[in-house]
């Protein structure tokens, strides 16, 4: 029997066991490289297949293999494609699977601060300035300065993933290191403010609102634009904002339009807001992006070669987040692969990158690959049940809805069991939140994402 007669034959067992669409997905691309001493060697399409397969469908394989060659006792699998050479296939699976059990890949657990709910990740030391973002740099510094009574409101506004959580973040973090237990400072989101609200009116529990919200010495609220349109909510940080400002507590607000683009906002909150410090932040030029890029890379302590920097700071346009996806990509592969970066290597990788950004899918397609990732029904996944094994894929699917398709939170909700806007709203943000926060869960997004771009 040849390897590819043997490697037919066990899908052909495997096939009849799992579902059709698994099976598509997972198995059909699969190859067997060779099957010698004892370990089979299979290839999968990509890391993410390799992972899944190795976790779900080790056992199913392994026996199937044994049933037409009983000396297989062990399986490796790795990723073909353009990143590995022929010879180095098997070193390479081993490689893998040393510094996965060593945890050299797993993401460093991120703690946020459960008083403040500041991320400590986010420095000012760790921020770089260009021209674009100078002034909301240093009107937040002087806000750190003197707490309170320079600029008050602070409102800094910009595009998605050009530092505003970052900066708001490192001035409370600087705050709270400067002045340690005498100031107060608490971070939310507006969505996790409106929540608190609407929790108060439900339960009728106002004074926990005014104890949480205007006891504090500096209050962050991020992504102020999304309080825009909700009475209730205006109402009650209206109240909280001039109980705060007579007091010369200090508001530091982020948005990702300025104040009068916020269309649905109260007058009298506007007006507020316009009373303080307003300032943009614009987009990185070509210099400021390699500069972000080699702080980056420093951070993480490790090397580039210059062309490669100036490859990512000519490709990764957009904003600050896309610069940090093409590198982790880059490193990730370097790690895994323990390959030196050429040229040619990273030019690849960012075409890959830029070719998946460009893959269209349909939101049908993206129900169908969650749904299957987490084995539900596509029909559970975008009912009305609150089964606790439908809510995160659900909410999941809200976020990549939006992460891909751009679609609108109306529109969203209205996929997902016609539900209120609001809903799509805080899964997006919930999601976007916790995978900075849990490492598996930024895994399953990265996995469903890459089945996505497969389809395209
Ligand atoms: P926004 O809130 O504007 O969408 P973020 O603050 O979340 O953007 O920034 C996106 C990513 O880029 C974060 O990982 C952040 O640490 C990083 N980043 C943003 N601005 C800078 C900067 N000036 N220097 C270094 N890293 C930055
Ligand atoms: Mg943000």
């Amino acid at each position: 029997m040849t390897k590819e007669e043997l490697w037919r034959a066990v899908l052909s067992e495997i096939e009849l066991q799992v579902s059709r669409p698994n099976f598509l997905t997972w198995l059909k691309n699969s190859r067997l490289l060779d099957a010698q001493d004892g370990t089979a060697l299979i290839a999968l399409p990509n890391n993410f297949t390799k992972e899944w397969v190795e976790l779900k469908y080790h056992k199913l394989i392994l026996g199937s293999i044994r049933n037409y060659d009983s000396t297989t006792r062990k399986i490796e699998y790795v990723v073909e494609g353009v990143f590995m050479e022929k010879a180095n296939r098997s070193k390479a699976a081993k490689l893998v699977a040393r510094r996965v059990s060593e945890g050299q890949l797993a993401l460093p657990e991120i703690k946020v601060d459960p008083e403040t709910n500041l991320n400590p990740r986010y420095t000012f030391d760790s921020f770089v300035v260009g021209s674009f973002n100078e002034l909301a740099h240093s009107a937040t510094s002087a806000v750190v300065d003197v707490v309170g009574t320079k600029y008050n409101p602070l409102f800094i506004y910009g595009g998605t993933g050009l530092g505003k959580t970052h900066l708001i973040q490192a001035a409370g973090n600087e705050i709270k290191k400067n002045y340690k237990d005498k100031v107060k400072v608490k971070y939310v989101t507006s969505e996790k403010f409106t929540n608190d609200v609407v929790w108060a009116v439900k339960n009728n529990r106002f004074e926990d609102i005014k104890r949480t919200y205007r006891g504090v010495d500096v209050l962050i609220i991020d992504d102020i634009q999304f309080i825009g349109g909700k009475e209730k909510t205006e109402e009650e940080f209206f109240h909280t904002f001039n109980a705060l400002h007579e007091n010369n507590k200090q508001i530091i607000i982020s948005s990702d339009r300025p104040p009068k683009a916020i269309p649905t906002l109260e007058a009298r909150l506007r007006s507020r807001f316009e009373g303080g410090m307003i300032a943009d932040i614009t987009f990185p030029d070509y210099e400021t992006r390699v500069a972000i890029t080699k702080t980056k890379l420093q951070d993480r302590e490790v090397a580039l070669d210059e062309k490669i920097i100036d490859l990512i700071a000519r490709k990764a346009q957009k904003n600050i987040r896309e610069i940090e996806g093409v590198l982790n990509k880059l490193l990730f592969y370097q790690a895994t692969y323990n390959r030196t970066l050429d040229m040619a290597f990273a030019e690849k990788v960012i075409a890959e990158i830029a070719e998946k950004a460009a893959v269209k899918v349909s939101p049908s397609q993206i129900i169908r690959v969650v749904a299957n990732f987490f084995e539900i029904s596509p029909n559970d996944l975008v009912g009305r049940q609150r089964n606790k094994e439908f809510v995160e894929p659900r909410q999941i699917a809200m976020f990549l809805f939006r992460d891909l398709l751009a679609m609108s939170y109306p529109d969203i909700a209205n996929k997902v069991g016609k539900r209120d806007h609001t809903t799509a709203i805080y899964a997006y943000k919930k999601i976007n939140d916790d995978v900075t926060k849990n490492p598996n869960l930024n895994q399953k997004i990265l996995m469903i994402k890459e089945m996505v771009s497969s389809l395209g």
